[in-house]
């Protein structure tokens, strides 16, 4: 089975694109996606930050309280550490297994939407890696358009991520998302194609 990682910056229009991948058969496993599951209600990792931070940060019903977390998480490096060592194995495990269940089931391709990929050196382990680059400017004005954030709050974002130099450096291939959405159909397209190829030679 071929792992094919996507990734790029925050606003770069990743789910954008892995949303074309999926209406085109490729299979995805969205990472923000399983790091919602891996903190409903019921799940070890919920238990463990309702332990590590306090049971404040879960609503009456016992689901999580996103911005008490966030405001006790995000104090200093060492919460924020404590957060991830609690929530990023179960996310790894999580996505372990959705490829796991994938080979079993002998699907030839698929997709890990991973905005972190190449700052945590996921795309090592990946057979092939996609990345969806913009402009910074382009992605400022996107994420304060759709997202509401204000300018400065969206470069903050953008530089706490891996640099786009060291980003493209780990691609097999390159989605340019400067243009309009039209622009990237032709260019999943290829993409689709170059996928085929390499899971026929496998
Ligand atoms: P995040 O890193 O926050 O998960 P993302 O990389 O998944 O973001 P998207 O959510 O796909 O990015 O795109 C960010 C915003 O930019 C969305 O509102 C999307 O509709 C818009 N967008 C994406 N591509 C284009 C484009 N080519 N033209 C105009 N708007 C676009």
């Amino acid at each position: 089975m071929l792992r094919i990682g996507l990734t790029g910056g925050i606003g770069s229009g990743k789910s954008t694109v892995a949303q074309m991948f999926i209406d085109r058969g490729i299979p995805v496993i969205d990472a923000d996606q399983v790091a919602r599951e891996v903190v409903e209600p019921g799940q070890p990792a919920l238990r463990r930050l309702a332990e590590a931070f306090g049971e404040d940060i879960l609503n009456e019903d016992g689901s999580l309280k996103r911005s008490e977390l966030a405001r006790r998480a995000f104090v200093d490096r060492s919460h924020t550490e404590i957060l991830n060592a609690i929530t990023h194995p179960a996310i790894e495990d999580t996505v372990g297994e959705r490829f796991a269940a994938f080979a079993e089931a002998d699907t030839p391709a698929v997709i890990y939407d991973m905005p972190l990929l190449v700052d945590k050196n996921l795309h090592l382990e990946m057979g092939m890696v996609i990345v969806v680059d913009v402009e910074l400017e382009t992605r400022v004005k996107r994420l304060t358009e759709s997202r509401g954030l204000d300018g400065d709050d969206a470069r903050r974002r953008i530089a706490s991520q891996v640099d786009d130099a060291t980003r493209l450096a780990a691609a097999d291939l390159v989605i340019d998302n400067n243009r309009s959405l039209e622009d990237l159909i032709p260019q999943v397209e290829k993409a689709v194609e170059e996928i085929n190829r390499r899971v026929a030679a496998a």
